[in-house]
C-alpha cells in the first residue's frame, strides 16, 4: 500500500484521480475522478481563512459530467455559486439532507457577503433544478456516458454525510469525504462494510486529525457537560455556548435532552439563538430515519431526542437581545462556533464582564479567532476586543473537548483497514504536518 501526502495526481488504468483542492490544506476539498469514460468532481469546496488568500477557482473543475457532494459543510460546497455563475449546468448528486444543507449553507454564505435576496433565490432555483438525491448504498443513475457505478456510503460526520465509491471495469476509487467518530449517539457510524471482490486502486482519505488521538470517548461527554452546568448554576449566571449550527448544536441538544430528562441537571431554560441552527435542527427532525440506534430507541419510547421541556427557539434578533434581561440562569446556544460573528458576539459583549457568567467552548478555537482570545484572556482576567469594543473577561471560561465531528488518527486507520486490498492512499484535507504524521502512523 502506497501512502502519498500532498500529491495531486494519481493515475488509474482508465483515467486518474486529481486533487484540485485541499491537497495540503484542510479546507477547499475538490477532487476530480475520471474513470469508466466519465468525469466526476467530488465536492465543490472553497478554501477558508488563510488557505483562501491566493486561491483561484480551478478551470479544470468545470470540465466534468457530474458533481457529487459528500456533505453540506461550506468548505465542501462553497464554490457552487461560482460554478453556476460560470455556466455549470450538470447534475449534482448527494443524499437528500446533504443537498438540503448545501442549499442552506450557500444561501447563508451569499447573505453574509451581502448578496441581493433575488440573486440568492435565483441561485437556489438553479441549484434545485440540478440536484439529484441518492439514497445510501443505492447505485446512482443518470450519467449515460459512465460505464460503471457509483454509490454513497455513510460517513458519520454530519447529517447526510457520505463517502463516494466509484467502480468501473478497470478501477475502483473511494473518496472518504469527511469521516465522523464511531460511537456517537445521534449519527450512524462510518461505513465498514465494503465489497471484497475487487481491490481499491485509490482511496482519497481526509487527514484533519491525522496527527492526534482525541483521547476520550463520546460517552463521557454527558458527564463532563453535567459537571460544567452544575458548577455554573451555583454561580447563578447565564451559560453561553458558542456552537456551529450544523452538527454541534444538535449534538448539544441531544446531550441536554439526556441530562434534563434523566434528572441529572435541573430544568433550566435552554435557548437555541441561531436561525441557521434552528433550520438545521428541523432538517434533522425531518430525517430521523438516519439517526443512530440510541436516538431511534428514544424515538420509539416517544422521547424526541432533540426536544425537551424548556427548550426555546429564538428567531427574531430583538428576542435575542432580551436574553440579557432574563434574571434566572439560562443556557444559550448561539453561533458562530469560534465567535467570529453571529449572535454570540452580542451575548459575550454583555455577559463576559459578569463573574457569574459561564462561557462553555465545545469546539476547537483556531489561533487568531475571538474564541481563542477569550480562552487566553480568561487565564489572566484580561480584556478582549469584540466588535471594536474592549470587553473585560470576568466570566468563568470552560472548554469541553471531545465533541469533534472528525475521526482521529486511530479511527481513520480503523476505517481504512475495513477496505480490501488498498493499492494507494491519497491523503488530503489536512495540514502537511498532519498528513505526514498520518502516513507514518498508517505505515507502522
Ligand atoms: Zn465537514
Amino acid at each position: 500500500m502506497d501512502i502519498l501526502t500532498c500529491t495531486a495526481h494519481h493515475p488509474l488504468r482508465d483515467g486518474s484521480v486529481d486533487l484540485l483542492g485541499a491537497v495540503s490544506a484542510v479546507t477547499g476539498a475538490m477532487t476530480r475522478v475520471n474513470c469508466g469514460g466519465a468525469r466526476f468532481l467530488v465536492d465543490a469546496g472553497r478554501p477558508q481563512g488563510a488557505d483562501a488568500r491566493h486561491w483561484r477557482f480551478p478551470d479544470r473543475a468545470m470540465e466534468i459530467d457530474a458533481l457529487v457532494l459528500t456533505h453540506g459543510h461550506n468548505d465542501h460546497v462553497g464554490s457552487l455559486p461560482e460554478m453556476l455563475a460560470r455556466g455549470f449546468r450538470k447534475p449534482i448528486f448527494g443524499t437528500r439532507p446533504t443537498l438540503d444543507l448545501a442549499a442552506l449553507v450557500v444561501a447563508d454564505g451569499m447573505r453574509l457577503s451581502g448578496a441581493d435576496p433575488r440573486d440568492i433565490d435565483e441561485t437556489l432555483r438553479q441549484l434545485r433544478a440540478l440536484f439529484h438525491a441518492v439514497d445510501y448504498d443505492a447505485p446512482a443513475q443518470g450519467i449515460p456516458q459512465f460505464a460503471g457505478t457509483f454509490a454513497l456510503r455513510e460517513a458519520g460526520h454530519i447529517l447526510g454525510s457520505a463517502s463516494v465509491e466509484f467502480r468501473s471495469a478497470e478501477s475502483r476509487v473511494i473518496c472518504s469525504g469527511d469521516l465522523g467518530r464511531p460511537g456517537t449517539p445521534l449519527l450512524r457510524d462510518p461505513n465498514r462494510a465494503w465489497a471484497s471482490d475487487a481491490p481499491a486502486d485509490v482511496v482519497v482519505l481526509e487527514s484533519t486529525y491525522g496527527d492526534s488521538d482525541h483521547g476520550h470517548v463520546t460517552a463521557e461527554l454527558a458527564d463532563r457537560l453535567q459537571d460544567v452546568v452544575l458548577r455554573a448554576l451555583k454561580d447563578g449566571g447565564h451559560i453561553l455556548v458558542p456552537a456551529f449550527a450544523i452538527g454541534r448544536t444538535q449534538t448539544l441538544l441531544y446531550l441536554f435532552n439526556e441530562l434534563v430528562e434523566s434528572g441529572r441537571i435541573p430544568r433550566i431554560p435552554v435557548a437555541v439563538d441561531s436561525p441557521m441552527g434552528l433550520e438545521v435542527t428541523e432538517l434533522h427532525q425531518a430525517h430521523r430515519e438516519l439517526f443512530d440506534a440510541p436516538a431511534l430507541a428514544k424515538l420509539a419510547a416517544h422521547d424526541n431526542p432533540l426536544d425537551f421541556k424548556n427548550l426555546y427557539a429564538v428567531r427574531r434578533t430583538a428576542d435575542s437581545f432580551r436574553i440579557h434581561e432574563v434574571r434566572e440562569s439560562m443556557l444559550v446556544i448561539a453561533g458562530s462556533g469560534m465567535c467570529t460573528g453571529g449572535r454570540i458576539v452580542n451575548h459575550l459583549k454583555a455577559l463576559l464582564p459578569r463573574p457569574e457568567t459561564c462561557v462553555l467552548f465545545v469546539g476547537y478555537q483556531a489561533d487568531g479567532t475571538p474564541g481563542r482570545r477569550i480562552q487566553d484572556a480568561a487565564r489572566t482576567h484580561a480584556t478582549v476586543q469584540l466588535d471594536g469594543a474592549d470587553v473585560p473577561v470576568r466570566a468563568a471560561v470552560e472548554t469541553l473537548p471531545g465533541m469533534s465531528a472528525h475521526a482521529d488518527r486511530s479511527e481513520l486507520r480503523a476505517w481504512l483497514s475495513a477496505i480490501p486490498r488498498v493499492q494507494r492512499v491519497a491523503l488530503h484535507h489536512g495540514e502537511p504536518g498532519a498528513q505526514r504524521a498520518l502516513a507514518e502512523f498508517l505505515q507502522r
